[in-house]
């Protein structure tokens, strides 16, 4: 779907990825309306594009929390007028830890903002989304949604999560003109680790660092995906030849990836 002169729902509009999503889609001609949990980064992300005041719009939300995500189209409406898309692209990793010595409390928090937060965004919007001549959903999981990340099995169970249900979606609504996308970055460069709430020093001789992707050119490429109606958008290279590896040999792409990580988990 062109995304020129429609109204997007972006979530986790407030930094990284989000925010350069709303900017490419801003400078595409496309409506944006912003939603984040931290209402501060998502308002700021309007004030960098002032050249395109007018077609942004900020909302507060925690996607995890049901009742604000089901209040989302009435105030998205009230604004624009109408929604012809949604990039639920909000979301959490979790500490660096193995499953055994992962508290409940994490675990939950985890689901529900990557798995169960995406899921609130779509039932709310897609009523809306199905009215539109056309329409669009793209959801991002992640590399770690298809190939096991050794602390962070959490966070790629719920992405692996969301990739199915993106799937199943996409086949359920075959024959309507509502398209979907499941997005698979593999390292984008963004605050991620403290924005999850993660000490960073954990992470400061990570070597793979320098590789990752800068956030414009993942929202670039989000956007062309979109715009192909890609059912499938893998973002960089690494992400790309992951999914080779992994449909090769699955053991072959798990010892790759464990042992990058090793370093980060304690002995
Ligand atoms: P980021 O931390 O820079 O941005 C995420 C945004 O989501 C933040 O503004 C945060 O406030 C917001 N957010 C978090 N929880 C929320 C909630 N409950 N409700 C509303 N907003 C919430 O992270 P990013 O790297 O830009 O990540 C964007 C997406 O890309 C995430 O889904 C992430 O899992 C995925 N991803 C990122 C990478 C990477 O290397 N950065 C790799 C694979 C997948």
């Amino acid at each position: 779907m062109r995304v020129l002169d429609k109204v997007f729902v972006v979530t986790g509009a407030g930094s990284g990825i989000g925010r350069e999503l709303s900017h490419c889609l801003l400078s595409r001609g496309a409506h944006v309306a912003g939603v984040d949990l931290d209402p501060t980064s998502v308002q700021t992300t309007g004030e960098l594009a002032s050249q395109h005041a007018g077609q942004f719009a900020a909302f507060a939300a925690d996607v995890s929390q049901r009742a604000a995500v089901e209040a989302l189209p009435e105030q998205v409406l009230a604004h624009f007028g109408r929604v012809d898309g949604i990039i639920n692209n909000a979301g959490i990793i979790q500490p660096f830890r193995r499953l055994n010595d992962l508290e409940y409390s994490i675990i939950e928090r985890v689901l529900n903002v990557n798995l169960f937060g995406t899921l609130f965004t779509i039932k709310a919007f897609l009523p809306h989304l199905l009215r539109r001549p056309e329409a669009h959903i793209a959801n991002v999981s992640s590399m770690g949604g298809f190939v096991p990340v050794p602390g962070q099995t959490m966070y790629g169970a719920a992405k692996a999560a969301l990739k199915l249900m993106t799937e199943g979606l996409a086949a359920e609504l075959d024959g309507t003109k509502v398209r979907v996308s499941v997005v698979f970055p593999g390292a984008v460069a963004t605050n991620i680790v403290a924005n999850s709430g993660l000490d960073v020093r954990q992470l400061a001789n990570r070597s793979s660092g320098s590789k990752a992707m800068p956030a414009s050119a993942a929202a670039e490429i989000i956007v062309r995906g979109i715009e192909r109606d890609a059912a499938r958008i893998f973002v960089g290279k690494d992400a790309a030849f992951m999914d080779k590896l992994y449909r090769l040999s699955p053991s072959c792409a798990a010892r790759a990836i464990a042992s990058r990580m090793r370093a980060l988990l304690p002995a």
